[in-house]
């Protein structure tokens, strides 16, 4: 949701959150000197200081103290599973030897007790240093809107970006029962194209790659750069991005679960654990596909599947490119070029995305059928 402040709500909303942080610096501080990472303990040794300090109250004061937690608990994790190099590397190094700090602007999580959502009026109040703000104006889709009043539950984090306030509130809408599945629909997810489907409809990758082509050589001159300014517009280009990638998911997901609910079918996927390896690309493509988020489609099309009641399964992908969706034969010669499969064995002729998808679809088939034998 879209926060609209007015100028004294946002100054005492960016006062709050510049509290909260500097709170938030601390415990991390005290936490690393101690080597004290639980909520439990961490509150013994700096619920009190917090409050008196930084003027929080009890509930603002515990929750500085467990975002703290969790940013240990995410860093912890990703030293474990080794995404920040190996032992000894200077990036690791350098995570494990300093605190954690945090930005003066960076995100802070409210509970129920810090934050009311007055739905009728679509406003909320919120606790800041200042004392609680009554009648902050919030809006959104007509969409997420009535996602918000109906199913919103647990924190909302409170984010000031771009000059902007949002709270991004989590909802949870349970799923719809599964439909017993009408065959299935299969996805083939590629660059050219980004998504097509067995019954042959392509979501073309042609703008979207125009697009990321063209942010990728302004990236370029813009990191060349260097100063503040330059950084600062990388940031913002690089979400804008993001925010553009997401949409194109969103609508594509949005296209084939749509059209798999009204003709009674459910969807069979790519199994993309290790898509990185998997694909064999020339050097400019393998970019692309690095940043572009097949995971990200897939999500999508996973959540928004359940909620309709849509089964989706989830297949092996090897030589679904290679192999004739009619006769089954397997040859790399079966695709001579980029777009065309021709197989070498019995002459069937199709374009070589919807062959793929059509693979997928049978093999989600079988594997729908295998799963619910019993
Ligand atoms: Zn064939």
């Amino acid at each position: 949701m879209k926060l609209l402040p007015t100028p004294e709500q946002a100054a005492a909303l960016e006062a709050t959150l510049r509290a909260a942080n500097k709170a938030a610096d601390l415990v991390s501080r005290i936490a690393f000197q101690q080597r004290c990472f639980r909520n439990f303990d961490l509150r013994k040794h700096t619920y009190e200081q917090v409050k008196a300090t930084f003027g929080l109250a009890a509930q603002a004061a515990q929750h500085v103290i467990k975002k703290v937690c969790d940013a240990y608990r995410t860093l912890h994790a990703n030293l474990a599973a080794g995404n920040l190099g190996k032992r000894g590397s200077a990036r690791r190094i350098k995570a494990e030897s300093t605190p954690i700090s945090f930005r003066p602007g960076a995100a802070h999580p409210y509970d129920d007790r810090c934050l009311s959502w007055q739905h009728g009026d679509r406003t909320v109040s919120i606790w800041t240093t200042i004392g609680r703000l009554r009648g902050i104006t919030f809006t959104g889709s007509a969409q997420q809107l009535a996602l918000l009043a109906e199913h919103r539950k647990g924190e909302s984090d409170l984010v000031w970006r771009d000059g902007m306030w949002f709270l991004h509130a989590t909802v949870e809408v349970s799923d719809a029962p599964i439909n017993a599945p009408d065959g299935f629909c299969g996805v083939d997810l590629g660059i050219a194209n980004i998504a097509t489907t067995s019954d042959g409809i392509r979501h073309s990758g042609k703008h979207l790659n125009a697009v990321r082509h063209r942010n990728r050589e302004l990236r370029r001159r813009l990191q060349a750069k260097a100063t503040k300014s330059a950084k600062r517009l990388l940031k913002r280009r690089r979400r804008k991005e993001a925010r553009f990638a997401a949409d194109v998911n969103h609508r594509i997901a949005k296209q084939i679960v749509t059209e798999a609910e009204r003709t009674g079918q459910g969807i069979a996927l790519e199994d993309l654990q290790g898509i990185r390896d998997r694909v064999r690309l020339r050097k400019p493509q393998r970019v692309t596909l690095h940043s572009w988020s097949f995971h990200q489609l897939g999500a999508f099309i996973a959540y928004k599947a359940a909620r309709a009641g849509t089964a989706v399964i989830h297949v092996d992908p090897s030589y679904t490119s290679q192999q004739c969706s009619h006769c089954g034969h397997v040859d790399s010669c079966n695709r001579p070029d980029q777009e065309t499969f021709i197989c070498t064995s019995c002459g069937f002729a199709e374009h070589a995305d919807v062959n793929a998808a059509r693979n997928i679809a049978s093999r989600g088939e079988a594997g729908w059928a295998v799963r619910h034998a019993a």
